[in-house]
């Protein structure tokens, strides 16, 4: 439970939120951003190491090519306008896992400005946040206080993630709901994914997020004083972290008490956030221009070459599929979530009759059962081809749904494709007009209420005479001809 449990609904109404997101993603570079040690996740400690990484005496940094190439990529993806020229920036701060004793950032010359991200807002209209900032920096290392077994005394470091190239994008404090930070985190990442710069993957670190938060009486238009939340690792925890901090700050402001600007600590544990420093005293970290780089030139000509990698993002896919394939927004949604899954439907809707039923098939017969199974839809037993059968087979009546239904559950019982199922079992039907139409009178005289809304208007009702008798003959009868006599029977 929260702190808010206790708050009345009305005070907090009383207040805006104002939010504000600075997220660090990890570049998928091979090497670090300044020297040729592998940038890999999970290694042996302090085996991706060197000089430049290190900031040993008298080495030098040299900017990786690829590095610029993604963030670049990012930076159009994400509306930015790239600044043709850019400086690398000392950040001066000691930290033991910082053994330079400063961080290569960008600082008052980014890469990056004046981009935004759009996320839905009420009644399907869109909400532009902006983006101030998209700038290139390395990692510093990691501090191991636990895992050992003298970790109670003692604090290990792994130097690995030193010389990271990580982008880190800056918000514009355009939030008003942490449900809002929510969406443009899904989306940020979505974008990032399908530019293949950053495999964002949180738990190993390689997307990270901190919030800067503050609350105002509504109507008022000055920015209330913001805290900065950091150690965010879900997007669970950074909407739970949000609405923990908006109710704090609106319960000290309605008990007559100021909020303090402050870094605040998520522990998702007891979820709460803690105060960590204060930052009247954070520490000024004497930016000057990296000595040892030339400014970042990005040539016209870059831009344009970079722009023409662009893949085709998120946003407009889905418009795209739904005017293409006759698809609900929702399912767009679902199979765009990531470019492989969206590459895949394509290519097999485009080879059905119906598109629209490779959709339905895959969404509902076939990513339910994968995750039951703890499988991705790469070790499907299914094929795409298999479920493009099952939708032209559908599509031609050739199969009843309950039958479609039997074939996919034997399909993933056996591990077997659905061609496979299909041509050993070949489910019988019912194409027997006469033998239908027995069924189908049985159904009407047992049913006089359901055929008197028929033909005082509700159409529909047809179904429910094709449901019945599809019972009656346990899915077996031959959908397109058992639809055209119910139809008949009802007119007549
Ligand atoms: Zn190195």
């Amino acid at each position: 439970m929260s702190a808010a449990a206790s708050l009345a609904a009305g005070v907090l109404a009383k207040y805006e939120p104002v939010i504000g997101l600075e997220v660090h993603a990890q570049l998928l570079t091979a090497t670090k951003i300044f020297c040729g040690c592998a940038n890999k996740f999970g290694s042996e400690p302090n085996t991706n190491i060197c000089a430049v990484c290190l900031g040993l005496p008298g080495a030098l940094p040299v900017l990786n090519a690829k590095a610029v190439e993604f963030a670049t990529l990012a930076s159009l993806a994400l509306h930015c306008t790239v600044n043709e020229r850019s400086i690398f920036a000392r950040k001066n701060y000691f930290y033991p896992d910082l053994p330079k004793g400063y961080q290569i950032s960008q600082y008052d010359r980014p890469l990056a400005e004046h981009g935004w991200i759009e996320v839905p807002a009420a009644e399907g209209s869109g909400k532009r946040i902006g983006i101030t900032r998209l700038h290139m920096e390395e990692d510093a290392g990691k501090s191991l206080h636990e895992g050992f077994s003298d970790s109670a005394t003692r604090t290990y470091l792994d130097l690995n993630r030193c010389g990271t190239p990580l982008i880190e994008i800056v918000s514009e404090p355009d939030m008003r709901t942490p449900g809002e930070a929510f969406e443009y985190l899904t989306r940020l990442r979505e974008i990032l994914l399908y530019c293949g710069v950053s495999d964002c993957n949180m738990e190993e670190g390689s997307l990270r997020c901190d919030a800067n938060v503050s609350v105002r009486p509504r109507g008022q238009e000055k920015f209330g004083t913001k805290a900065e939340v950091k150690n965010v690792n879900s997007f669970r925890f950074i909407r739970a972290a949000l609405e923990y901090e908006i109710e704090r700050q609106a319960e000290i402001l309605e008990s007559g008490g100021r909020v303090l600007q402050e870094t605040r600590l998520w522990n998702a544990d007891e979820g709460r956030t803690y105060s960590m420093r204060s930052k009247e005293q954070a520490h000024d970290y004497r930016y000057f221009p990296e000595p040892d780089l030339q400014p970042l030139i990005v040539s016209p000509q870059f831009l344009s070459e970079t722009r023409k990698k662009l893949p085709e993002l998120p946003e407009a896919r889905r418009a795209r599929m739904i005017a293409e394939y006759d698809l609900a927004a929702q399912d767009a949604q679902t199979l765009t979530a990531s470019r492989a899954f969206a590459d895949r439907f394509e290519a097999a809707a485009g080879r059905a009759r119906t598109p629209r039923r490779v959709a339905n098939l895959l969404l509902n017969e076939v990513v339910g059962r994968l995750k039951a199974l703890g499988l991705e839809l790469e070790q499907s037993p299914v094929s795409m081809a298999g479920i493009v059968l099952a939708a032209d087979l559908l599509d031609e009546g050739k199969i009843s749904s309950k039958q479609m239904k039997q074939l996919f559950d034997a399909a993933f019982e056996k591990s077997e494709d659905f061609a496979t199922v299909y041509e050993r079992e070949k489910p019988e039907q019912i194409t027997d007009a006469a033998a239908l139409e027995k069924l189908i009178d049985e159904a009407i005289a047992a049913n006089p209420k359901q055929v008197e809304q028929y033909r005082s208007g509700k159409k529909t009702m047809a179904g429910f005479f094709v449901g019945q008798v599809m019972r009656a003959t346990k899915g077996q009868a031959n959908p397109a001809l058992l639809n055209e006599l119910v139809t008949k029977k009802l007119e007549g």
